[in-house]
C-alpha cells in the first residue's frame, strides 16, 4: 500500500525525464482496430506498426538472437506483439510467478513515469506461464522491494508455437501477444476499470528481453536497450517510448536530441538563456565548468525541461591541483618530456595530459565522474579529451603551429612514460603497430573504467570524440569503436580539416558503420563554420536527421548566440522545437 501511495503522490509532481539521449526510441501509435489476443499476429495493426530497432546483447554487442517486436495502444490497453525465431522450443514451468527465465522466455519492462523506479516487469514462457512483478527500485538500491504477489489485473496474453514444444525436430520460433491494461501501468490502483493512457507526447521507459538457454547452464540475455552492465535492471538505460495521438502507420519521426555545449562558468548565464534555448528547440545541454557551476545551471536546465549532461575533461587536466601533486601521473613524449611542466607541454600550455595506463589516474578520473553523476540535476556525463595529445593535428591547424605533421614528430607522440614502457614489455619502436595498439588499448581502458563508474552511479556516459574511430586512432590514439559508451558526440568540425558539409555526412556514415549501432551517435557541428551561411547549416541538419534520427549537437553556446545576433536576422535556426508536453 505504501508503494502505491507514494507512486500516486509522486505522479502529481512535474517530472523531468531521466537522461535519455542514449537510448533507442519508439513512437507508440494507436491501434487501427480491435486486437484479439490469441498469439496469431494477423491484425492489420501488427502489419502497420513499426518494429523496434534490433535486439543486442546487454553489453551492446550484436546478438545471435533476434526478435520482431511491435507495439500499439488504445484507451484501455498497451499491446505488444513479438515474433521470436528459435531453433528449439522448450518450457516446463506452469505455475504463475515461478522464476520464468529458467525457461526460455520473453520479457517486458515498463517504467511508466520515466523515473527509474516503481517499474513493472512481465515474463512469459512458451507454455504461456506468466511472472509479473512490481519493483519499487532497481535491485542495486538497498530500498528495492520486488513485489512478486502483485498481479497485472486484466492482463491477457497468448503464445503460439511454430514447432513442437520439447521436441527440436521442427522448431522455427514462437509468437507472443499481450494486452496490458493501462490500469496497471498508470492507474495507480491497479484496478482494471481505472487508468487511462498518458497524454500524447508523454515518454515512458521500456525494455524487452529474450532469455535463451542454448545448452544447460548457458543463459543468453538479448535486449532492446543495452544497459552495458550485467543486469537489465537499470531503467535509466531503457528505450524511450513516446505516445502519439496518431494511428499505426502514420509517418512521423521521434523528436531528435538537439544538444548544445554550454560554458557553465560564464557569469552572464541566467535562466533566461535556458528558456531561449528551449524555445529554439534545444533539448539537451552539455555543461562544462566547475562542479558547483554545473550543479547550479543543471537546475536551470531542468526547470525548463532540458536534459543536463555534465562535461568532464578526462585525460587533459590543466591546473588540476591533484594532478599537479603527482608528477608521475603525467604523459611523456617520445623526446622524453613530461606534460608536468607548462613549458614542456605540446602545442599549448593547457595540454596537461595524464598517462592512460596509470591506475591512480584511472581511479581519480572515475571518482571525478562519479561526483558529477551524483549531482541531482545531472542526467548523464560526457567525457572530453579521452585521448592522448594530437600526434597528427587536423590539417587546417598545421600552419597555426608552423608544423608539417605528415611524418611522426617526437615532441607530439605520447606516452613513453616508464610505466607505459614497462607495461608494453619492451623498448617501444614509434612505428610499431603493436605499440600504437597498446596505447589505443590503454585509452579505451580509461574510457571504459570511467564509463562503468558513471553507469554504476545510475547515469549514462558518453564522450566527445574525433570524427570517426579510424581518424581518432590515427590522430589522438582514440579508437572509440573500443569504447563502451552510451552515446558519442563526434566533433565533425569540417573547417578544422579544410573540408565542407558533405565531409560531415561522409564521416557520420563512416562512424555509423564502424560502431554498427553499438550506441547512438550525435554529430557535433562547429557553428562558426556556418556564420555566413545559416541556410547551409539548416540544410546540413536536415540531411543529418534523415540519416541519423537520434539527433545532433552544436558547439557552443557563445557561438550560437553570435549566430543568432549577427547572422539569423530573427529567423529561427531550428524547426524542430519538441512538443512542449514532452517533459510533463
Ligand atoms: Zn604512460
Amino acid at each position: 500500500m505504501h508503494t502505491f501511495a507514494r507512486l500516486a503522490a509522486a505522479a502529481t509532481l512535474t517530472l523531468t525525464a531521466a537522461a535519455a539521449l542514449a537510448a533507442p526510441t519508439y513512437l507508440l501509435q494507436r491501434t487501427d482496430g480491435p486486437i484479439s489476443v490469441d498469439g496469431v499476429l494477423d491484425e492489420s495493426t501488427w502489419a502497420k506498426a513499426a518494429p523496434t530497432s534490433p535486439l543486442r546483447d546487454l553489453s551492446g554487442d550484436p546478438s545471435d538472437y533476434a526478435a520482431d517486436i511491435r507495439m500499439a495502444y488504445d484507451d484501455t490497453c498497451l499491446y505488444v506483439a513479438a515474433r521470436l525465431p528459435a531453433k528449439r522450443l522448450r518450457a516446463t514451468l506452469t505455475q504463475r510467478d515461478a522464476v520464468i527465465y529458467r525457461d526460455d522466455d520473453f520479457e517486458v519492462f515498463i517504467d511508466p513515469f520515466a523515473r527509474g523506479r516503481d517499474y513493472l516487469e512481465l515474463e512469459i514462457n512458451q507454455l504461456g506461464t506468466v511472472w509479473d512483478l512490481f519493483l519499487t527500485a532497481p535491485y542495486r538500491d538497498p530500498e528495492c522491494l520486488a513485489l512478486h504477489d502483485w498481479d497485472i489485473k486484466g492482463l491477457k496474453t497468448a503464445v503460439t508455437l511454430q514447432g513442437t514444444l520439447n521436441d527440436d525436430t521442427d522448431d522455427q520460433g514462437w509468437c507472443v501477444e499481450i494486452a496490458w491494461p493501462w490500469a496497471s501501468i498508470t492507474g495507480h490502483s491497479n484496478h482494471p476499470r481505472t487508468g487511462t493512457p498518458p497524454p500524447p507526447g508523454t515518454e515512458m521507459r521500456m525494455n524487452f528481453s529474450r532469455v535463451d538457454h542454448p545448452s544447460p547452464g548457458d543463459e543468453r540475455n538479448t535486449v532492446w536497450a543495452p544497459t552495458r552492465q550485467a543486469t537489465i535492471h537499470a531503467p535509466e538505460h531503457w528505450g524511450r517510448v513516446r505516445l502519439s495521438a496518431n494511428p499505426v502507420g502514420t509517418p512521423e519521426a521521434f523528436p531528435p536530441t538537439v544538444g548544445l555545449w554550454v560554458h557553465a562558468d560564464n557569469p552572464d548565464l541566467s535562466p533566461a538563456d535556458f528558456r531561449a534555448w528551449k524555445a529554439a528547440g534545444i533539448t539537451t545541454l552539455i555543461l562544462g565548468g566547475t562542479d558547483a557551476n554545473i550543479a547550479k545551471v543543471a537546475q536551470w536546465a531542468h526547470a525548463e525541461g532540458l536534459r543536463a549532461v555534465a562535461w568532464l575533461w578526462a585525460l587533459n587536466r590543466p591546473d588540476d591541483p591533484v594532478a599537479l601533486a603527482h608528477p608521475d601521473w603525467h604523459a611523456v613524449s617520445l623526446e622524453g618530456k613530461s606534460t608536468f611542466r607548462p613549458e614542456d607541454r605540446p602545442f599549448v600550455a593547457y595540454y596537461q595530459f595524464l598517462c592512460p595506463t596509470h591506475p591512480e589516474v584511472r581511479a581519480y578520473l572515475a571518482d571525478k565522474a562519479r561526483a558529477l553523476a551524483a549531482l541531482p540535476c545531472v542526467d548523464a556525463v560526457q567525457l572530453d579529451y579521452i585521448r592522448l595529445p594530437d600526434v597528427v593535428l587536423p590539417k587546417a591547424l598545421w600552419p597555426t603551429y608552423g608544423l608539417d605533421m605528415s611524418t611522426l614528430l617526437p615532441p607530439y607522440d605520447f606516452c613513453y612514460c616508464p610505466r607505459c614502457k614497462a607495461a608494453f614489455g619492451k623498448e617501444p619502436d614509434p612505428n610499431d603497430p603493436a605499440w600504437a595498439d597498446f596505447r589505443l588499448t590503454q585509452v579505451a581502458a580509461v574510457a571504459n573504467t570511467v564509463a562503468d563508474a558513471v553507469r554504476a552511479a545510475g547515469k549514462p556516459c558518453g564522450a566527445a570524440v574525433f570524427p570517426t574511430p579510424r581518424l581518432a586512432a590515427k590522430m589522438v590514439y582514440q579508437d572509440w569503436a573500443r569504447f563502451r559508451l552510451d552515446f558519442a558526440l563526434p566533433m565533425d568540425y569540417a573547417s578544422f580539416y579544410s573540408e565542407g558539409d558533405p565531409w560531415v555526412l561522409d564521416r557520420l556514415r563512416e562512424a555509423q558503420s564502424a560502431i554498427d549501432g553499438a550506441f547512438p551517435i550525435l554529430p557535433g557541428l562547429h557553428i562558426p563554420d556556418f556564420y555566413d551561411r545559416p541556410d547551409a547549416l539548416r540544410a546540413l541538419i536536415q540531411a543529418i536527421l534523415k540519416e541519423n534520427p537520434a539527433g545532433f549537437c552544436l558547439f557552443s553556446d557563445s557561438e550560437l548566440r553570435r549566430l543568432h545576433e549577427q547572422h539569423l536576422q530573427g529567423r529561427p535556426l531550428l524547426q524542430h522545437a519538441p512538443d512542449a508536453r514532452e517533459h510533463e
